[in-house]
């Protein structure tokens, strides 16, 4: 459950601690500037995005036939495809795919998917332990935390943190300004559980129709070695994970790492179709790919729809005042940032997330950075309604908006109100800013600014 006080509650947490703050802030700068400077290095990057948007909206127009002929070609090649509708059947599948093949130890590559049907805890309780093998999300799960972007699921974690994490795991000190020791120590660990696993989970970053394949982007490698070295390899993908051809993955991760990360491309990307050949020096013995529902399909032909064009770059977040000041933590499950305040309530229910939708300046800068130009604004508008008309916000705002409506479709009264406000603001003026007492100040230590002595209306009348 996330309202709009826990929301607060964790938002003020986060604002509190000045090593989150200062790690966040230097992150999503970091990503920022690498958006920027990797799309001016394109001829005509918005002419791209027009053509992805585009590509997206159409591919989800005709969702089920891309679908069953991504599943026709998948099967073709030797894949193994599994149809979930809710996050307990995904679960309940892969977990029963360990158990038939033994494993004792699964390696994960990074996936928002399978953290999203809280696939660890289901194998934990199967008895199977899971290893994140992605840097981030490795660091993350040693400290036993959700991940906190979508991209980057440490970058609140600062360099001590990690060092303090990374010695726990290793049972001595490791030194936190030699980051060379650090990921020298990660890689042998991991190597050691990419060779025990009795299988590799992943999640896909795009699914070409025209082929069957699944393709996986990383940075650290950790993809390939998940999905080759155990002998079976799960891929976990939403149904919005699709294109029709490889003409369309492509302008897909053309667009990808440029919008996450500021790379031309990411440094790995791997694609896979059906199983290891006979002939193949090495590969998975069998393949399995899990086609998760969860809620999304109640998207399709709804307001929410424009949602399952996200790629799950996270530019968004990395923009949003929200976010920035907020960290992930605050929006209470993996999707976090604009793009989460409208994904979390379609797929775990506007009544568990209603704080979400709150969370938003509406400034517009994620509809901005899009690569898919995706109408982040308008949907957050369109859950506000919904919570209104269910009743999700509190009595007080509900009557508080209602009156500020009224008074705002009667201009006179519109007027006078203007005109006492004006007067009564003078107890609490000082040098121009409207200081309110202590609990009642909108925005905690901030002033807002004064209500013009002079209203603009009256000064048009004049010089107009
Ligand atoms: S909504 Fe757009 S900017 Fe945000 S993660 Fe999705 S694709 Fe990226």
């Amino acid at each position: 459950m996330v309202s709009v006080d826990d929301f607060r509650r964790k938002a003020a947490e986060a604002i509190a601690d000045a090593r989150m703050q200062g790690a966040l802030e230097r992150a999503t700068a970091k990503f920022r500037e690498g958006r920027t400077r990797a799309l001016a290095e394109l001829p005509d990057a918005d002419a791209l995005r027009d053509h992805f948007k585009r590509v997206r909206a159409a591919t989800l127009a005709r969702l089920a036939e891309h679908l069953e002929t991504f599943e026709q070609n998948a099967l073709a090649a030797g894949a193994q495809v599994h149809w979930c509708e809710t996050a307990e059947d995904a679960a309940r599948l892969i977990t029963a795919l360990a158990a038939q093949h033994g494993a004792r130890l699964a390696v994960k590559s990074k996936s928002m998917t399978t953290e999203e049907i809280h696939l660890n805890h289901a194998l934990e309780a199967a008895n199977v332990q899971p290893v994140e093998t992605d840097l981030g999300e490795w660091i993350i799960q040693l400290a036993h935390e959700p991940p906190s972007h979508i991209i980057g699921p440490a970058i609140h974690k600062t360099r001590e943190q990690v060092a303090a994490l990374f010695s726990r795991e290793v049972g001595r000190p490791l030194p936190p300004d030699d980051v060379g020791v650090l990921t020298a120590e990660a890689r042998r660990l991991l190597r050691e559980k990419f060779l025990a696993a009795g299988i590799g989970i992943s999640g896909v970053n795009v699914a070409v129709a025209e082929t069957g394949s699944v393709v996986l982007v990383t940075n650290e490698g950790n993809g390939r070695m998940v999905t080759s070295v155990p002998p079976v390899h799960v891929a976990v993908m939403g149904i919005e994970k699709i294109v029709p051809t490889w003409r369309d993955a492509a302008a897909w991760l053309a667009l990808l790492a440029r919008s996450a990360t500021g790379q031309p491309m990411s440094i790995y990307t791997s694609v896979i179709t059906g199983p290891a050949r006979a002939e193949d020096p090495d590969g998975p013995r069998e393949v399995h790919i899990v086609i998760l529902d969860n809620g999304r399909s109640r998207a399709l032909a709804s307001p929410f729809e424009e949602a399952l064009q996200c790629i799950r770059c996270g530019a968004c977040l990395n923009v949003c005042p929200v976010y920035r000041e907020a960290g992930g933590h605050a929006y209470g499950n993996p999707y976090s940032g604009p793009i989460g305040a409208i994904v979390a309530p379609l797929l775990f229910g506007v009544e568990a997330m209603s704080g979400l939708p709150q969370a938003s300046t509406l400034c517009g800068a994620c509809l901005d950075v899009c690569p898919a130009r995706i109408d982040i604004p308008r949907m957050l508008l369109e859950w506000r309604a919904v919570e209104v008309e269910r009743r999700l916000v509190p009595w007080y705002e509900r009557v508080g908006e209602r009156l500020a409506a009224w008074v705002l479709a009667h201009p006179r009264l519109l007027r006078l109100v203007r005109r006492l406000a004006a007067t009564g603001q003078r107890l609490f003026l000082r040098d121009g800013q409207i200081r309110l007492p202590g609990r009642w100040h909108p925005a905690g230590e901030r002033d807002l600014p004064a209500l013009a002595s002079r209203p603009f209306r009256d000064w048009w009348r004049e010089n107009a």
